[in-house]
C-alpha cells in the first residue's frame, strides 16, 4: 500500500462520524476494534451534548438502560477520536465540505421526525406526538419549551402499543415524588406534580398478539401502585386471523405479552388513585374541538384481516364511539430527516442505502466514501443494543471499500484544517473534554437537589456554562 493511501500509521483513515448516539458510538466501536487500518476518528453531533437518545429518549427511570454511556465514555478517551458538539452538518458544514476533509462519513442520525395519524383534528391544541413529549421531559434543547396542560387534563389516549407509548403512559400515571431523584428536567417535574391526569386510554390498532411492547414494560405499567391497569377480558380472546397467524409465528414476546394480560384482565382492580385503561383494536378517526382545543376524539372498532402475506392487518368495522378528552400523544413511530446532500428514501423516511452504503437510486450505485447506520439506515426499531450488529455490518462494508480501495482519499487530511475552518465561521465548537465539564456541573446541580443529574435545557444555557466555568 503506497503511503499516499489512507490506511497507514503515517496516513491514518479519516472517518467522520456524524451523530453520536448509540449508532455513532457503536460504529467507533467497531472501527476501533480492528486492526487493519490506523484511523483518525471525529465525532459530529449538533447538539454540545453527546449520546442521542440515551439522553435524550431513553426515560429518566430507567437509568440502568443509560449504563452503556460508559462504554461510549471509554471510546471517547481514545487518542485518536475528537469530538465537534454543536457542529450541525449541513449547517455549519456542507456534506461536500465533509467530503474534502474525511476519507469515510457515517451518518448515524437518528430518526429525529415523527410519524403523524394523518385524521382530522390533528392541528387542534392538546394533539401532541410522543417524540415531543419524551424530548421535553427529558430537556431536549429541541422540545425543551413546549407546553403540556396536565393541569387542566383530567382523561387523556396514548396511541401506539409499542414501548415509547409505555414510557408516556408511565411517565404520566407514575407518582411524580419516584421520579424525584432521576434525571427528568426539572421544569417537567413541576408540570407532573400539578397535573391533574386520572385516566390514560391506551389505544392499539391491533390485539395483544400483535402489541410491540416488550413484557418487561407492559407489565412495569401493571405494577405501578400510584394506577389500575384496566384490560378488559373480552379483548383477550384471540381472533380467528390472529389464532391462524399465530400456529407459525408466535414469538416468546406475543406469548408472554398475551398471557400476562389475559392473567391481569381477570383481576380486579386494587383501587389505586390513576387508570390506565389498555384498549384493543381501535383507532383514533377524528380529534374535535371544544373552547378552541381538543374536547374529545372518535374512536373506530377494528376487525383483523389477512394481509397478503398472513399478517393481520388492522381496519375499520365502522363501529364508532366518542370519548371526551383534553390530550392525546401519538406514539405511532419516528421518521428520518433527510440530510442535505445525502439521498434519501421519502417513502420509508431514511437514508438511501444498500447494506449500509449511501446509494444513488439515479445512478444505481453506491456513493463512493458514504455510509450510514442504525435509525438513519433501517428505521426505528429495535433496542439499544440493536445497533451494534447494524454498526458492525456498515463498518465492514467500510473496510472492504478500503481494501479495494473504493474510496476517493481526502486531499485535505490535516488534521488541524476543520477545526479552523469552523473557526473562522464563529462555530464554537464543543470538544469531548467540554462535554466532561459540562457533565460533571450537571451532576453537581442534580446532587444539590438529590437527584442524580440536572440537565442543561438550553444550549445558550450550555454554551453560557461552558465559558463561565
Ligand atoms: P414501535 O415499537 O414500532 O411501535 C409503534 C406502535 O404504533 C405499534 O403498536 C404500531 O402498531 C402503532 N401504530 C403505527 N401506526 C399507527 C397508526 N396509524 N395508528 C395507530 N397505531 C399505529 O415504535 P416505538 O414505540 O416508537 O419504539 C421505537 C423503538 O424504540 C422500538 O424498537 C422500541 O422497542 C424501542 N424503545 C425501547 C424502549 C425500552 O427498551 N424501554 C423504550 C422506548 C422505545 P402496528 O403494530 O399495528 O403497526
Amino acid at each position: 500500500m503506497s503511503d499516499d493511501f489512507p490506511g497507514t500509521e503515517g496516513r491514518p483513515v479519516r472517518v467522520a462520524v456524524v451523530g453520536s448516539g448509540p449508532a455513532g458510538f457503536y460504529t467507533i466501536a467497531a472501527l476501533f476494534k480492528q486492526a487493519d487500518f490506523p484511523l483518525q476518528v471525529d465525532l459530529f453531533d449538533r447538539l454540545p451534548t453527546p449520546f442521542g437518545l440515551v439522553r435524550g429518549g431513553v426515560a429518566p427511570d430507567h437509568p440502568k438502560i443509560k449504563g452503556v454511556i460508559r462504554v461510549y465514555d471509554k471510546l471517547a478517551g481514545k487518542d485518536n477520536f475528537r469530538f465537534f458538539g454543536n457542529v450541525r452538518i449541513g449547517r455549519d458544514l456542507s456534506v461536500a465540505e465533509l467530503q474534502e476533509h474525511y476519507d469515510q462519513i457515517v451518518f448515524a442520525t437518528g430518526n429525529e421526525a415523527w410519524r403523524n395519524l394523518g385524521i382530522p383534528g390533528e392541528d387542534l391544541a392538546g394533539v401532541h406526538s410522543a417524540t415531543e413529549f419524551v424530548g421535553w421531559y427529558n430537556g431536549h434543547p429541541d422540545f425543551r419549551d413546549l407546553t403540556f396542560d396536565l393541569e387542566n387534563a383530567r382523561r387523556v389516549i396514548v396511541v401506539g402499543n409499542g414501548n415509547v407509548a409505555m414510557d408516556v403512559t408511565r411517565i404520566l400515571a407514575e407518582d411524580p415524588k419516584r421520579l424525584e431523584t432521576t434525571d427528568i428536567a426539572e421544569h417537567a417535574l413541576e408540570v407532573l406534580r400539578k397535573s391533574r391526569v386520572e385516566e390514560i386510554l391506551i389505544l392499539g390498532r391491533r390485539g395483544p398478539a400483535q402489541a410491540a411492547f416488550t413484557n418487561k414494560e407492559i407489565k412495569e405499567i401493571g405494577g405501578l401502585s400510584s394506577a389500575d391497569l384496566i384490560v378488559d377480558p373480552a379483548d383477550m380472546e384471540l381472533d380467528g386471523v390472529t389464532r391462524r397467524w399465530m400456529t407459525e409465528h408466535t414469538t416468546s414476546q406475543m406469548t408472554k405479552n398475551v398471557d400476562y394480560l389475559t392473567e391481569h384482565s381477570r383481576q380486579e382492580p386494587k383501587g389505586a388513585g390513576k387508570r390506565v385503561e389498555l384498549r384493543m383494536l381501535v383507532s383514533p378517526v377524528e380529534f374535535h374541538e371544544s373552547d378552541g382545543r381538543l374536547g374529545s376524539v372518535v374512536i373506530e372498532k377494528n376487525e383483523l384481516f389477512e394481509s397478503e402475506d398472513g399478517t393481520p392487518r388492522p381496519r375499520g368495522s365502522g363501529v364508532r364511539s366518542v370519548e371526551e378528552i383534553q390530550l392525546s400523544f401519538s406514539a405511532v413511530g419516528y421518521r428520518g430527516l433527510p440530510v442535505p446532500g445525502v439521498p434519501f428514501n421519502e417513502r420509508r423516511g431514511l437514508l438511501a442505502n444498500q447494506n449500509g452504503r449511501i446509494w444513488d437510486p439515479d445512478s444505481e450505485k453506491a456513493v463512493t466514501g458514504l455510509y450510514t447506520t442504525g435509525w438513519a439506515k433501517r428505521g426505528p426499531t429495535g433496542l439499544i443494543g440493536s445497533n451494534v450488529a447494524d454498526a458492525n455490518e456498515t463498518v465492514e462494508r467500510m473496510l472492504e471499500d478500503l481494501r479495494c480501495r473504493h474510496t476517493q482519499p481526502t486531499q485535505k487530511p490535516d488534521g488541524q484544517a476543520i477545526g479552523a475552518l469552523l473557526k473562522t465561521r464563529g462555530v464554537d465548537r464543543v470538544t469531548y473534554a467540554d462535554w466532561r465539564r459540562l457533565d460533571a456541573m450537571e451532576l453537581e446541580r442534580g446532587s444539590k437537589n438529590g437527584k442524580i443529574r440536572e440537565k442543561f435545557t438550553r444550549i445558550d444555557e450550555m454554551m453560557s456554562a461552558l465559558r463561565e466555568d
